[in-house]
């Protein structure tokens, strides 16, 4: 199986492999290219200070700016869910730490990823770079719009919790191209997913979830 990068061996590489047979692989996560992602980032490595030590627990964590890192196993589901090839371009909106978007960019040919908070883009940024991941562009600013100018996209993964699957950034996938969002209330929502058929959207609602809300002209208010 090939990804589109590989790493250095590192001291938790087998700490990864627990993570992902025990949270992800056996809570029905089976795509082999997305296992094999999650197997290869070391994760940790986008946690600073005490909390890089749970970079393998079973939970969301902490990432400065009032945001975090989402648990392993959302991170797996919803990447396996978008079933990306490696010819693909996905579009994800939230950054963060940058670890979702090094999963994409080991499964798709290029990602485009917006974070709204500078501080978060930077380290991202610097996290990517760290590990020589050189096919994800990070772009600071409202992600709810999309970027109609670097459209059509494959995918699109959104990483925060909107009121609704924001309009542009469903008009900016390209015809069988998927969506993935949580969508609900500012604390609770539901993976939502869309596909682009022929004469419109399909749309699926998947598993309860909770995501910080995003912010923005298609999302909350601030
Ligand atoms: N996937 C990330 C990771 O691996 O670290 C975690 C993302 S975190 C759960 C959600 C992110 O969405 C936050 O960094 C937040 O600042 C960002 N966000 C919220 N609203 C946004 C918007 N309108 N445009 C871009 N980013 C937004």
């Amino acid at each position: 199986m090939t990804l589109g990068h590989t790493f250095p061996p590192d001291p938790l590489i087998s700490k990864r492999a627990h993570m992902v047979r025990d949270q992800v692989e056996r809570r029905g996560v089976r795509d082999p290219r997305v296992l094999e992602a999650m197997r290869a980032v070391p994760r940790h490595l986008f946690l600073s200070g005490p909390d890089r030590a749970s970079a393998y627990d079973d939970t969301p964590l902490p990432i400065g700016c009032h945001q975090t890192i989402s648990q392993p196993y959302i991170v797996g589901f919803m990447t396996e869910a978008l079933a990306i090839n490696e010819a693909e371009t996905v579009l994800e909106i939230g950054t963060g730490s940058g670890y979702q978007t090094a999963i994409l960019a080991c499964l798709a040919r290029k990602v485009i990823s917006i974070e709204r908070i500078a501080d978060l883009a930077d380290r991202a940024r610097e996290n990517l770079r760290a590990l020589g991941i050189d096919n994800a562009e990070i772009i600071v600013g409202d992600g709810t719009a999309g970027r109609p100018d670097l459209s059509p996209f494959d995918a699109v993964l959104v990483t925060a919790g909107a009121p609704a699957a924001p309009r542009p950034l469903l008009e900016q996938l390209a015809p069988g191209g998927r969506l993935i969002a949580p969508v609900g209330g500012r604390s609770v929502q539901e993976l939502e997913l869309w596909t682009r058929t022929r004469t419109g959207f399909d749309q699926r609602r998947l598993i309860a979830v909770v995501f910080v809300p995003l912010i923005g002209e298609y999302g909350w208010k601030e």
